[in-house]
């Protein structure tokens, strides 16, 4: 069945997705009083439950790895998993709280720096995000044993390492380290809380709607095709559409949609997990990435993964759990990729990024064995992926104002980020967000002048 809402343009807006992206712009665009309809093709999910939720899409990356390389980094090796979550909230709702200011302190190609090269300044709306999401810095009063080890053994060998900033209430945190389930105590922010304002506001949520198409007429949108829970097509109107599918989906719906370029150019912010046995560190049972050693594309930070139980036992050390102490590399991977109609991802891992990886893995070796871990016991997990983008950059998808070749069609999410960052992308795909809002604001208002 086909549901046309005749010739009547009921919706201002309509906004695919509810991540970090979607559900900043539907909200900011309601609180301005705009008709908003949000439609996402997951539905709501109790906290506590996401890890349930994760999707992984394993990709065997291209490399030209010596033998000697395969040997000592035999992780290089596997495929690499790719993550994401297509529910109400998107990704967010499993992150750890990681802020990052995309500034050049860190890393000479932050986003703001890829924007400020294109003259692109979304400065005030990365401290306006910074504001809603209630950033600070992990005090070090809090910070747990494992945090607390790995802080003195980088220090130790020279490295500065300084607390993470986090969009976690600290008083309300039980600094259980479960937050990529979805925080039960209502500490860390996720993108629901501004889909709730959103519907506060007076917008609509049509949940497990999958969006397929963008229709639009002599390059003018004029609204967008899918099908509901019960595989019936639907078209809903409105003359702008806001993608915010994420960096996986965007790029779907715009090849369906026509556009062109699409999918070119994408990006991981690849990472591994290394670690090792050291009786009672109960890193597992603290909260994540608390603190950082910045290394310009790559950064350090305290963390915990479950494949790293099995592999040590692969190594004849059967531990316990809360014997583990382990630490996140993540760098800023070459945007050599590809994403196409059907989301096969094809994905080369370069020399740079080998380099990377192998630099970053040393360094954590060593931390790790200062602290006193056995070095016989350190095993590093496959390669995986939390923060695809550039799907729909900026400068090759969408110009400066977000919006495609066809107008009226705009993306807002990872996807618009030209190369990697290396670091977490949320509160800046926040700021993005913020920025659409008022550029789409403003054209609705220009429309109105008109009449
Ligand atoms: C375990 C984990 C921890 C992380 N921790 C952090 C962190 O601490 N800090 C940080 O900054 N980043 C973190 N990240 C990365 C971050 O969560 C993502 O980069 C970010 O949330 C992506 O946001 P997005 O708006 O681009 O898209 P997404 O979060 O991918 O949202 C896309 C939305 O679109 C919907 N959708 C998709 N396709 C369709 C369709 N066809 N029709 C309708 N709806 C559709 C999906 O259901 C979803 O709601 C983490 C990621 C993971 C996996
Ligand atoms: S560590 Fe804190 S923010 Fe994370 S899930 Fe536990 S209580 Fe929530």
């Amino acid at each position: 069945m086909l549901i046309l809402f005749g010739g009547v343009y009921i919706y201002d807006v309509i906004v695919i997705g509810t991540g970090a992206g979607g559900a900043t712009v539907a909200k900011d665009l309601s609180l301005k009083s705009k008709k908003v309809l949000m439609l996402d093709r997951g539905c709501r999910q109790r906290n506590g439950t996401y890890v349930k939720h994760m999707k992984t899409k394993q990709i065997y990356l291209k490399n030209n790895l010596s033998d000697e390389d395969k040997q000592k980094y035999e992780f290089l090796t596997y495929p690499l998993d790719l993550t994401n979550i297509e529910e109400i909230g998107g990704t967010t709702t499993s992150s750890i709280g990681n802020a990052c200011f995309s500034c050049s302190s860190c890393y000479s190609n932050s986003i703001m720096q890829q924007f400020e090269d294109k003259n692109l300044d979304i400065f005030e709306e990365l401290l306006e995000a910074s504001g809603e999401l209630n950033v600070k810095y992990f005090p070090k009063k809090l910070w747990g044993h494992s945090t607390k080890l790995i802080a003195d053994a980088g220090e130790e060998l020279g490295y500065i390492v300084e607390p993470m900033p986090k969009f976690i209430d600290f008083e309300k945190c039980q600094f259980c380290g479960k937050c990529v389930n979805g925080c039960i105590f209502d500490a860390k922010w996720d993108s629901t809380y501004f889909v709730r304002e959103a519907l506060e506001c007076g917008a609509v949520l049509i949940e497990n709607f999958n969006v397929f198409e963008i229709l639009h007429n002599d390059k003018k949108v004029i609204g967008v095709v899918g099908i509901d829970e019960n595989n019936e097509k639907h078209i809903f109107k409105a003359k702008r559409v806001i993608v915010s599918a994420g960096s996986l989906n965007t790029p779907i719906i715009l090849k369906n949609s026509g556009v062109e370029n699409v999918g070119e150019s994408i990006f991981f912010d690849i990472f591994t997990t290394i670690g090792g046995y050291l009786k009672d560190a109960n890193l597992k049972n603290e909260l994540m990435m608390g603190v950082k050693a910045e290394f310009g594309p790559y950064f350090l930070s305290p963390h915990y993964s479950m494949q790293l139980q099995p592999l040590m036992s692969k190594k004849g050390f059967v531990v316990d759990d809360k014997d583990i102490i382990g630490l996140m590399l993540k760098f800023a991977d070459t945007c050599i990729g590809t994403i196409d109609e059907k989301g096969q991802i094809e994905k080369t891992l370069t020399k740079v990024d080998v380099d990377l990886i192998k630099e970053g893995y040393d360094k954590a070796v060593k931390i790790l064995i200062k602290l006193g871990v056995d070095p016989q016991s350190i095993v590093a997990t496959s390669l995986k992926g939390a923060h695809p983008g550039g799907t729909a950059a900026v400068g090759e998808v969408v110009d400066n104002n977000f919006e495609s070749e066809i107008n009226g069609l705009y993306v807002c999410d990872a996807s618009v980020i030209p190369e990697a960052p290396g670091r977490p992308p949320i509160l800046t795909i926040v700021a993005i967000a913020k920025k659409v809002a008022k550029i789409v604001n403003q054209s609705l208002k220009d429309d109105e002048n008109e009449f």
